[in-house]
């Protein structure tokens, strides 16, 4: 039998277990675009990287407690402006009709009592780690599918007709020990337990007897990976429950790959098992923020990410060879460009690789608004594949690099700038 644990809603009820006089009221975790790497004085950031376990992009999170007012509210010409997104809201929020990623100003009028926190990403990647390790030592095969969302399958270990009783042991236990609602699907096959969660929620648990009875009724929305695309193609074809999904087996199979993989996931065919973590095959970071047609500062903030970038690959002992940077401009231009350098990675080599592939491709007079800046294709470190010539100024470098890793572990990512960034 697979099972699947979600938290329910999550960053809210991570919250909660900061914070008991949240509990039991309607309120909601809010996020705004992370621009804070880019202020010039910060106190007390840490950069968190994929060792955590969680799949989220790295995050900074600020010692500094952030309030209602200082986070979400802009002061424009006089005027007060709520900004940023609701990111997880809590069932009583949700029961005023507030949704994840609505704009917080919105939900506030639906609910104008609820409570927004602006979100505490260090936190939710702290109890994911937590928890994940939790139900590695109680599950014998565990998958982390996302931060909040686990496979476990235990099948061989624990008898079908007592995985309810399992899985109401696991619920209880969870909420003791790290003060976290989850509700749990369990279904003989993976993709269907996931499906069987939502008829879980919240705080149940539902275990799918019947395959082709359960799935019957349900909407084609609802099922994992059914996105757009296929939505849109399943309605041309007057498809719109999952039963009559089943019924149409010719049809996903003319869909070649994807429709029989899909067909096989909706009707439990799949076989699919639990999946082992893949190794991590990039390290990057994006930031979006306003217009900046300043040459300068956009090179200091590419300089900025930079810093973080190396810290995460210096941290993972990988050395990448293949350096990404995106530009995305006000005017809907967007500018790309890879560079292959074969060398050893330093935090300087790559700083100066960047300014060179900046200089090349930066569009003058527009206005930049989004940075995306990636490395990988990582290699064991060959030096008879590295070039020769650059061997011991890279290895030179490379051990500086160590050694400011070394303190920035210590004392935070802002004890050593190069003057490159100021
Ligand atoms: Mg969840």
């Amino acid at each position: 039998m697979f099972l699947h644990i979600d938290i329910d809603s999550f960053f809210a009820s991570a919250e909660r277990t900061v914070d008991p006089s949240l509990e039991g009221i309607p309120m909601a975790v809010g996020s705004r675009s992370n621009l804070e790497i880019f202020e010039k004085e910060r106190i007390g950031v840490r950069l968190m990287n994929d060792n955590s376990g969680a799949f989220v992009a790295p995050v900074f999170y600020s010692q500094r407690e952030k309030t209602f007012e200082a986070y979400f509210v802009d002061h424009v010409d006089g005027e007060r402006k709520i900004r940023g997104i609701i990111t997880s809201a809590s069932y009583e929020a949700r029961a005023c009709g507030v949704k994840t990623a609505m704009p917080i100003a919105q939900a506030l009028k639906l609910c104008p009592q609820m409570i927004v926190i602006p979100s505490h990403y260090r936190l939710y990647h702290t109890l994911s780690q937590r928890l994940y390790g939790y139900m590695q030592r109680n599950i014998p095969q565990v998958e982390q599918f996302s931060i909040d969302e686990f496979f476990g399958d235990v099948s061989g270990w624990i008898a079908d007709e007592d995985t309810v009783e399992f899985a109401r042991t696991l619920q209880a236990e969870i909420r003791e020990l790290f003060g976290l609602p989850v509700s749990i699907g369990i279904a003989k096959a993976k993709w269907i337990a996931k499906l069987a969660t939502e008829s879980a929620k919240p705080y149940g648990i539902y275990r799918v007897e019947d395959i082709d009875t359960y799935i019957e009724h349900i909407p084609i929305e609802a099922f994992p990976g059914i996105g757009k695309g296929f939505q849109r193609r399943l309605k041309e074809h007057y498809i719109t429950t999952l039963g009559e999904v089943k019924r149409n087996r010719a049809l996903f199979y003319r869909w070649k790959k994807p429709g029989i993989q899909l067909y096989k996931r909706v009707t439990g065919t799949d076989g699919e098992g639990i999946a082992k973590r893949p190794d991590r095959k990039s390290i990057g970071i994006s930031r979006t923020f306003d217009a900046i047609y300043d040459i300068e500062e956009v090179r200091r903030r590419i300089m900025i990410m930079a810093r973080h970038i190396a810290h995460m690959v210096m941290k993972k002992e990988v050395n990448p060879t293949n350096y990404y940077l995106k530009i995305n401009y006000a005017e809907g231009m967007k500018v790309k460009c890879t560079e292959s350098v074969n060398r050893i990675f330093s935090e300087t080599l790559f700083k100066r690789v960047l300014t060179e592939m900046y200089k090349r491709i930066s569009v003058p007079h527009a206005g930049a608004v989004k940075l995306s800046i990636n490395v990988s294709n990582f290699s064991e470190i060959q030096h008879k594949t590295l070039s020769l010539l650059s061997f011991d100024t890279d290895t030179d470098a490379k051990h500086l690099s160590v050694e400011v890793r070394k303190l920035r572990e210590r004392f935070g990512l802002d004890i050593i700038k190069t003057a490159n960034e100021l």
